[in-house]
């Protein structure tokens, strides 16, 4: 049983992140493993959290939807969770897939704030009203609550209407224009990784800047959350421009373009990319290469480039019309107008992640498909 509750721990490792990019909702980890009601089991379990996060996947009809975790120190030696579990959370703290905090406060919804993200809590976070109005508005608020197939989201105020396409606030996108450095020489989120030519180098994680998550606010001035103290500002941070990959419908995956840093998607790309493979028929996996098609973002526009054998179609504003279709043929470049779909094969489409307001699927993968029978036993009828 070891064994499967690792792989449900990795399953769910692969959705936590703290790039503002990326992430779909906030949660306070310390909150979650405590909902002892979804599975009738211990005082606290990690599994919890994979219950909720299928939850939320539910909720936007997506795939591999990420969740930003706050985690209070006081978690990482709970002895209602299980020395395994304890040393995972340390792993993902010392991995910076988790924010790690003294104390919560009310960081979950600072991070909530500045992203323009949906909170999963069962609080009514009353005590911060005065703060954080915006909590008493609908459906910032989510709370997972036992469901006939597994927990469901049901909004705190208002009906749940699934959360409209984040926005930064206007404080966030000011901190998410910047670089951040910390003092503190051990800093995963806003460190500069220390010393490359120290003989550790390769096994410090840093968080890439254009990923760091946002800063915490104290007295006006960017503070590092997990040591509390003062940010440096160390200059722009790259743009950025959300992608989704939609195959036959159903958005499969969300990735990043930067300024400094294209992204090839295709088959299996040489050196990293996104890998569609998985997800394509026979036919589809025929026509599109291992690398296929780079997007890149320069000066504010986003552009594509066919690197592929078979060629890369553009279908302007999302036209289903053929005649519209544009065919890049091999080295040829386009940029990207707002609406503007590029197609690798008929049906596999890569866009910008505003383009598609659902993620077109009704039962996405669960994280929990290794769980032991004991952890889901009750939506089991
Ligand atoms: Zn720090």
């Amino acid at each position: 049983m070891r064994f499967e509750v690792s792989k449900v721990l990795d399953a769910i490792e692969a959705r936590l992140t703290t790039d503002p990019a990326l992430a779909r909702a906030v949660v306070d980890l310390s909150e979650i493993v405590r909902y002892a009601d979804l599975d009738g089991g211990r005082p606290a379990s990690m599994l919890r959290l994979g219950l909720v996060i299928d939850a939320l996947g539910r909720h936007v009809s997506e795939e591999n939807v990420p969740v930003y975790a706050v985690v209070p120190r006081g978690l990482l030696s709970d002895a209602d969770l299980t020395s395994n579990e304890r040393m995972v959370v340390r792993r993902w703290a010392d991995d910076g897939v988790v924010e790690v905090v003294p104390q919560l406060d009310d960081r979950v919804l600072e991070v909530a704030e500045l992203l323009g993200l949906p909170v999963l809590t069962r609080t009514r976070a009353e005590q911060f009203r005065d703060r954080r109005p915006w909590v008493e508005e609908p459906g910032r608020l989510l709370a997972a609550v036992p469901g006939a197939g597994g927990p469901v989201l049901v909004a705190r105020i208002g009906r749940g209407e699934v959360p409209a396409v984040a926005e930064p606030s206007p404080m966030g996108a000011k901190l998410l224009a910047r670089v951040w450095s910390c003092p503190e020489a051990n800093c995963n989120a806003y460190g500069s990784g220390g010393d490359p030519d120290s003989p550790f180098a390769d096994m410090r994680k840093t968080t890439a800047p254009v990923a760091q998550p946002p800063p915490s606010l104290r007295s006006g001035a960017p503070t590092c959350p997990r040591h509390g103290t003062r940010l440096r500002d160390a200059g722009p941070r790259p743009a950025v421009e959300v992608l989704s990959v939609r195959i036959d419908g159903v958005v499969r995956q969300r990735f990043v373009v930067s300024t400094d840093k294209p992204v090839v998607v295709g088959r299996a790309p040489e050196g990293g990319g996104v890998m569609l493979g998985q997800w394509l028929t026979d036919d589809a996996r025929k026509w599109i290469s291992r690398g296929h098609v780079r997007l890149a973002l320069n000066g504010g526009e986003l552009t594509a480039q066919d690197v592929s054998t078979n060629g890369t179609g553009i279908r302007p504003g999302g036209s289903v019309d053929d005649d519209d279709r544009i065919t890049l043929n091999r080295d040829e470049t386009r940029i990207l107008a707002a609406n503007d779909v590029v197609e690798l094969y008929a049906g596999v489409n890569v866009g910008r992640a505003k383009l598609w307001a659902t993620g077109g699927v009704t039962q996405p993968s669960s994280v929990m498909a290794e769980a032991p029978t004991m952890a889901i036993r009750k939506f089991e009828r």
